[in-house]
């Protein structure tokens, strides 16, 4: 909204800017007399995309024909496919996403959809009775294997939410990893190199209270600062010993909300790109 605010500003100020630099003389210019059965392509460049219009003149210097081509007829086959597989409850996100404009040739595309609708079906799931059916690429929550694990410090470094937090003291680490604050974004899979942290496709996570949405793993260290052996590993919060609090902050940190911002700017992009690929 605000980049279209600031679109709408600085066209006025072209506007007013090619006004005041008009040169001297007539602005309109009588129309000639143009033969029948001649065209003319235009093509301009829109804020979707390229606007193109054709015209062909008839008798009389009139047009008799005018075809104007909206860019978003390029990318509504796209809706094709990106819907398929969806709940109908999320046709709204996804066609919203495409931000594509209605009018121009959008006929053809929506009766595509319809058929394709018709064809498939019904293909909303009776979840939870049954199993959820996820897409090959569904990413969900991340699992942790934590006897593995030889170093928490880089995932939690990754981490852009301050979902995994850890806490040194005399030669021991407890590493609390909140789902509740996981995006399943899967930056401490790809920080952490011995495979210990793996996406899953699991995404229930509901619970009805919060701790239970917490787990906590103690280590004993070795002098360079990796996991020298898994001491417990619990769900729920970590029991905070007298001077050895954990590292669970209550808002995220301004590092994590930067690691965040940075994080969603780089996939919000790449999954655009994606989508209208
Ligand atoms: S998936 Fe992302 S948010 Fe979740 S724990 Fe891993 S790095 Fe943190």
């Amino acid at each position: 909204m605000k980049v279209r605010i600031d679109e709408v500003s600085e066209s006025i100020q072209i506007i007013r800017a090619a006004v005041t630099r008009l040169p001297e003389g007539p602005h309109r210019a009588p129309a000639q007399p143009i033969p029948p059965g001649r065209c003319a392509l235009s093509a301009v460049e829109g804020w979707r995309g390229e606007i193109v219009h054709w015209v062909r003149t008839g008798e009389g210097n009139c047009l008799e024909r005018c075809k104007v081509k909206d860019p978003s007829i390029n990318n509504w086959p796209a809706i094709v496919e990106a819907v398929e597989g969806n709940i109908v409850a999320d046709f709204p996100v996804i066609n919203k996403s495409f931000n594509l404009s209605y009018s121009g040739r959008i006929g053809s595309a929506m009766f595509k959809i319809l058929q394709k609708s018709f064809r498939v079906g019904t293909a909303t799931a009776d979840y939870p009775r049954l199993a959820p059916r996820v897409a090959e690429q569904f990413r969900g929550c991340p699992e942790f294997d934590f006897a593995a694990w030889s170093d928490a410090r880089p995932a939690a470094e990754a981490c852009p939410t301050g979902a995994i937090a850890i806490r040194d003291r005399d030669g021991a680490r407890q590493v609390t990893v909140d789902y509740g604050r996981c995006i399943f974004c899967g930056e401490c899979e790809a920080a952490s190199t011995d495979g210990a942290v793996k996406m899953s496709r699991q995404f229930e996570l509901a619970a009805t209270a919060r701790r239970d949405l917490v787990l906590t793993a103690d280590y004993t260290l070795r002098p360079d600062g990796s996991h020298a052996g898994l001491k417990s590993a619990t769900s729920g919060p970590a029991v905070e010993e007298p001077g050895m609090r954990i590292a669970r902050p209550s808002k995220i940190s301004s590092g994590a909300r930067s690691r965040l911002g940075r994080w969603m700017q780089a996939h919000a992009t790449a999954a655009s790109r994606r989508l209208l690929r």
